[in-house]
């Protein structure tokens, strides 16, 4: 499958690489695209280790899945990025079929040349 990320790479020789450790996100932006990629294929244990470890414990493993699995990924829409911020709208179709954006700036923070997820905006 092409990767849900929007590269038009596949997913394979794409996020999947970060996925299962072989690569590590090289910047803020590439952690939030593979970050989506992996609620797509709801990978929740992607999204809870590349959460900042002090801010970690404020979500769920179940909570990510049911919002993962329930869900039907459109597209991923990057409006901004800077070294620290990523905003992007997120396109999907809720349970009941209806068109949902999930527009949100998120902040990410690099600790020891790992970058994780810290916390973000919605709008
Ligand atoms: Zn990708």
């Amino acid at each position: 499958m092409t990767c849900p990320c929007g590269s038009n790479i596949d997913y394979k020789n794409c996020c999947f690489l970060y996925h299962n450790g072989e690569k590590i996100a090289e910047s803020a932006s590439i952690l939030m695209k593979s970050r989506y990629a992996a609620y797509v294929t709801a990978n929740a244990d992607y999204i809870l280790k590349t959460t900042l470890p002090n801010k970690v414990h404020l979500y769920k493993k179940s909570d990510i899945l049911k919002w993962a699995k329930s869900s039907k990924w459109l597209k991923l829409e990057v409006l901004y990025f800077d070294d620290e911020t990523v905003e992007f709208k997120a396109h999907y179709f809720n349970p009941n079929m209806q068109l949902e954006i999930h527009h949100e700036r998120s902040r990410f923070e690099n600790i020891n040349g790992k970058w994780y997820y810290s916390d973000a905006e919605f709008f």
